[in-house]
């Protein structure tokens, strides 16, 4: 990879926070973060198999040895976030794993996390988006109790749990920044729909474990550190976090109302239903931020989120009490 690629795939923002595009599905789709220290250095998400080449890319472009990166942090072991980490770590000789307590085990026998997510996504998505996940070593792997602190290179991170969109998601407290990295909990927002008025943000309520009232709680606890930014895996920097949180807790009262609406419904038809009332939603939100997109355009940013989003929807209609 040369520098030019290199230019392409990564946004340097201030205070040693990189953003590396990991190629998931498109461009400024996914990031991955790179968290530099004094003479250590943190990967913030993996992305899938495919995208290690392009964090080592960027690593070795800005001048970092593969045994300078201390740490390794998933979020969440969705396999956006985490599909890489076992081929990474074995790139990466000195690094130490973190994750979520309920993530780590899926880290260091990745073969329930295999079949689950070719239950929901099916072998065809799952053979051409991630490929076989390579085991961590147990002694690599730390689990992060809620309120747990690192130290990177003179930088803090602390460590909150944050279920709503999986109970397996911690997200990472950087002080240096006063950032967030918020992996999916604080939400979706892409590049392509900024406007003259900022970032336009969606909940992202993935199966299986959307938890409407858990995630309105992690969105608040964010919020209460008065953070400056939030570093999001879809995708990158924001601010503005007043409005976007608004935003967001609104946007998952109408998600949970798009699935209540369908209640007694067909479960064959009812599917169909909420992917056209979400985009409706969505298109009419865009709309009136300013987004000025062919129909055609706005599709392809959301539609891949949409039918995700309604089936959590539907397994949350499903399975709630
Ligand atoms: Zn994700």
């Amino acid at each position: 990879m040369n520098d030019a690629d290199n230019a392409l795939n990564a946004i340097e923002y201030a205070g040693g926070v990189i953003a590396v595009d990991s190629g998931f599905t498109r461009p400024q789709m996914a990031a991955c973060y790179l968290l530099e220290g004094d003479g250590e250095v943190a990967v913030i998400e993996t992305g899938t198999n495919a995208s290690v080449p392009r964090i080592e890319g960027v690593l070795a472009a800005r001048g970092w040895q593969p045994e300078q990166v201390r740490y390794v942090i998933l979020t969440h072991v969705h396999l956006d976030h985490a599909g890489g980490a076992g081929t990474l770590m074995q790139r990466m000789p000195q690094a130490t794993l973190l994750v979520h307590p309920r993530g780590a085990r899926h880290m260091v026998d990745p073969s329930r996390l295999e079949a689950g997510v070719r239950a929901v996504y099916g072998d065809e998505v799952y053979d051409r988006d991630y490929g076989t996940l390579v085991p961590v070593p147990e002694a690599r792997v730390r689990a992060m109790d809620d309120g747990e602190r690192v130290e990177l290179g003179g930088r803090e991170l602390l460590f909150r749990d944050s279920p709503g969109h999986a109970k397996h998601h911690f997200c990472v407290w950087d002080e240096a920044t006063r950032g967030w990295f918020t992996g999916d909990t604080f939400g979706l927002s892409y590049r392509e729909l900024d406007t003259a008025a900022g970032p336009f943000i969606f909940p992202t309520t993935t199966p299986v474990q959307f938890d409407p009232e858990a995630l309105h709680a992690s969105i608040e606890m964010l919020m209460a550190s008065d953070p400056q930014y939030m570093y999001l895996t879809h995708f990158g920097r924001v601010g503005d976090l007043d409005r976007l949180a608004a935003d967001l807790h609104a946007r998952v009262d109408q998600f949970v109302a798009i699935a209540d609406r369908r209640v007694g419904d067909d479960p064959e038809l009812r599917g169909e239903a909420m992917r056209a009332d979400m985009y409706e939603a969505l298109r009419e939100a865009t709309t009136a931020h300013g987004v000025r997109l062919q129909a055609d355009d706005f599709r392809q940013v959301v539609w891949g989120d949409i039918v995700l989003n309604v089936q959590g929807l539907e397994f949350w209609l499903d399975h709630r009490d």
